[in-house]
């Protein structure tokens, strides 16, 4: 895992927020994350535990002290009968889908990378698209963690139901996690099928690709009628039969074309504004259609090389591609020259109580610029669209939302305020993010 930490400095990977840390440690089992937030409550001084840093937001940004996740890692539990897997929280997605592989199991479902650590993941509601359930929280059977008045606490079904409601999205508001229970499947084998479609048949057909499919991620090309829509549709073939794309075509659609090419092309247009709507035309049409097929987690996930900025939102599914629609509008209307794709993603309803996805069919819709660029006309012209419709902002990407705001989107808000004031009554995890997303 790339380090978020470097001596006492704290960066996110999109390198849009930095912090100093007052003191760096590197916790080694639960009992060192006790003494370091009795240490941070007897001090009254703050305590937080970064993850990997690909929250584009500094909703991880240490006060005082900084815990670092790497020591807390690896898989410590596999209950076969209850098919459930319990991880250290610090580990990396990427080690747990390895460790599931060997053990013939599986996630259901992920985002598009697995850099982040399972408590950085969950945390913040981290998603993929479609499936049973979208986001990795709603996967969650248990978890194990310190609260801000240094109780080690452990929340299944049985026993703190009501703690482990809540903190599956907690925004490491509500204590440190020590450990994740995921519930598991066997492994399995998807098809993906990538699909360059336009704009009008893309958004004509959306609802019967996502009933057909059991993942669809579309990508629209601003300023282009274009759109790239992946349909990953579970098979019947068993894992060590499937067929991934030969090295040399992985190696150009997934790391050349999309990273390489793309990286190389936005640096260039960030020089030249101009000439994006006609290299967004030439992106468009180079991406060509494949099928192939592959383990799960390898599917879900795509090298993310070229460094960017994000807001994505989720609105309700019933008005979601119409709120695209005025998106587009809003983005031909203006000089905005955009090189990313917008992407567009599915949730079914969860029962998250700070999930993006709580109680409601969901069409996730974001934006995302270079990291060189200036992001703010555009996400500031985008937003209010977003939150006109209901919109809801991930946890780990860039919004303006307050507390004020917050609590007119999620009716279980005073269950989850309720609940901070219970387990952290003296702001022990507090930092300025979670000063404007949850107030006091
Ligand atoms: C290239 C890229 C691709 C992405 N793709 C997706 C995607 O497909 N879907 C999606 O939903 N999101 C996506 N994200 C967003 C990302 O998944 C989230 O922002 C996630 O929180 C990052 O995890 P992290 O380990 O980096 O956590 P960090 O960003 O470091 O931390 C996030 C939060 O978790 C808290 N935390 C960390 N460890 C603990 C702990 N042990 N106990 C309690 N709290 C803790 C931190 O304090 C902070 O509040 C992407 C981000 C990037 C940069």
């Amino acid at each position: 895992m790339s380090s978020p930490v470097s001596g006492n400095l704290w960066r996110n990977w999109s390198g849009l927020a930095s912090a100093t840390a007052h003191r760096v440690a590197a916790p080694r089992s639960a009992q060192d994350v006790v003494q370091a937030v009795d240490r941070a409550r007897a001090s009254g001084l703050g305590v937080k535990m970064a993850g990997s840093g690909h929250s584009f937001t500094d909703i991880a940004a240490p006060e005082h002290t900084l815990l670092r996740p790497e020591e807390l890692s690896g898989v410590v539990e596999i209950d076969r009968a209850a098919m459930t897997v319990t991880a250290l929280a610090g580990t990396p997605l990427k080690e747990l889908n390895l460790s599931l592989e060997r053990l013939g199991l599986s996630l259901h479902n992920m985002g598009d990378i697995a850099e982040q650590t399972l408590a950085g993941a969950t945390s913040t509601g981290t998603h993929g698209t479609g499936g049973v359930a979208a986001g990795l929280s709603a996967q969650l059977a248990g978890l194990e963690m310190v609260t801000g008045t240094g109780e080690l606490l452990r929340a299944t079904p049985e026993e703190n139901p009501d703690v482990l409601d809540i903190a599956r999205v907690g925004l490491g508001a509500l204590g440190i996690l020590t450990s994740l229970t995921f519930r598991v499947e066997p492994l399995f084998v998807l098809e993906a099928h990538e699909e360059p479609m336009g704009w009008d048949e893309a958004l004509a057909r959306h609802d019967e690709v996502v009933a057909a499919a059991h993942h669809v991620d579309m990508y629209w090309f601003p300023h282009t009628d274009r759109t790239m829509v992946k349909q990953n549709v579970r098979t019947t073939l068993e894992p060590g039969e499937q067929q991934p794309p030969g090295r040399l075509a992985a190696w150009w659609e997934d790391e050349f074309l999309s990273n390489t090419v793309f990286g190389g092309l936005v640096k260039a247009l960030d020089r030249a504004p101009r000439a994006v709507p006609a290299v967004n035309q030439v992106t468009g049409r180079a991406l060509s259609e494949r099928t192939y097929s592959d383990l799960a987690h390898r599917v879900f996930v795509t090298p993310r090389r070229v460094v960017f900025r994000e807001m994505e939102y989720a609105v309700p599914r019933e008005v979601g591609l119409d709120v695209l629609r005025e998106c587009r509008r809003v983005i031909d209307a203006h000089d905005w020259r955009i090189s990313f794709p917008v992407e567009v993603r599915t949730a079914r309803p969860d029962d998250v109580p700070l999930s993006t996805a709580h109680g409601r069919e969901t069409l996730y819709l974001a934006f995302h610029t270079a990291a060189g660029t200036d992001h703010t006309d555009y996400f500031a012209g985008i937003e209010p669209i977003l939150r006109a419709a209901g919109g809801r902002p991930h946890w780990g990407k860039l919004h303006t939302m307050t507390a004020a705001d917050l609590a007119g989107v999620y009716d279980r808000w005073e269950d989850f305020r309720a609940m901070r004031e219970r387990l952290d009554p003296d702001r022990v995890f507090a930092n300025p993010y979670l000063r404007r997303v949850l107030g006091d």
